[in-house]
């Protein structure tokens, strides 16, 4: 049977990156899946590409109403929500904190932090309606340590921020039958890292102790597994895919 049959899910960031990797694998796995994201042109490719069971809504995360339109569409197509990932995000500007804009750290806060509020607050009565669910929170391992390579504190308070509202999310809804989990992925071959290490200039898998950086796939097998029923016993959780790196 399949993995995530009857799951109904919306993924964020999803035309690119991890986002595409997780959508692709969801309907594999017989879900019925709401496809955001700003690039509306590959979203809707790749939804046309997934069939029926996709559908694309152009959405910029840290908009409240864009939110509404999401959860409203995602009802009148499939029905109530009961799996959200929250993938979209930004690395942001690279500049230590002295040299940070105020207007940088702004952004990547309300993409990476706030539009996890706006989407659990927007997601959850449809979780409700559908009598439970799983929301997947994606933290970094700069949700856990500070000590590597190049994000911002921009990047590394934002992805802390969504570690603990992800607990406290969990804690809340636990009696609605409702489950929230934050990953920690590490090195991820995504246009994001590729763009990272280019601008950084550095060797990325000096840091890792498996040696590689991992593959988008990797990640979705996690996310996965959080997304359905096999982790049912599982809330308010860190689950680190890192190959190591924050075991140093
Ligand atoms: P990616 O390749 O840059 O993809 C992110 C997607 O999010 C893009 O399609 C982007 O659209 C979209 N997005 C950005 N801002 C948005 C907004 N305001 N509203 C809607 N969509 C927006 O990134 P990724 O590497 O797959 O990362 C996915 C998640 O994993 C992020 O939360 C990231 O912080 C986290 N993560 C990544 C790594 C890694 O090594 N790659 C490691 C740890 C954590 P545009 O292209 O149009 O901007």
């Amino acid at each position: 049977m399949a993995r995530l049959e009857s799951k109904i899910a919306i993924i964020t960031g999803a035309s690119r990156g991890m986002g595409t990797s997780h959508a692709r694998r969801f309907v594999a796995e017989g879900a019925k899946v709401i496809l955001t994201d700003l690039n509306a042109a590959t979203g809707e490719a790749l939804a046309q590409e997934l069939g029926p069971n996709a559908l694309f809504v152009a959405q910029d995360v840290t908009n409240s109403a864009d939110w509404a339109r999401v959860v409203k569409a995602a009802e009148e197509c499939f029905g109530p929500v009961n799996v959200l990932v929250n993938n979209a995000g930004i690395l942001g500007a690279m500049a230590k904190t002295a040299d940070i804009g105020e207007d940088d750290y702004l952004k990547v806060i309300a993409i990476n932090q706030h539009s996890v509020y706006l989407g659990m607050h927007h997601v959850i009565p449809s979780m409700q309606r559908a009598g439970g669910g799983s929301i997947v929170n994606i933290s970094s391992i700069a949700g856990l340590v500070a000590n590597y390579g190049f994000p911002s504190l921009a990047y590394v308070g934002s992805k802390f921020a969504v570690r603990g509202m992800t607990k406290a999310t969990a804690v809340e809804y636990g009696p609605d039958r409702i489950r929230v989990n934050s990953v920690h992925p590490g090195f991820i071959m995504t246009p994001m890292m590729v763009e990272a290490t280019n601008e950084e200039g550095g060797d990325a898998t000096s840091l890792i102790p498996l040696g590689r950086i991992a593959e988008p796939e990797e990640v979705t097998n996690l996310v996965l597994f959080l997304a359905s029923d096999e982790s049912s016993y599982i809330s308010g959780a860190e689950h680190v895919i890192d190959a190591g790196m924050t075991a140093q």
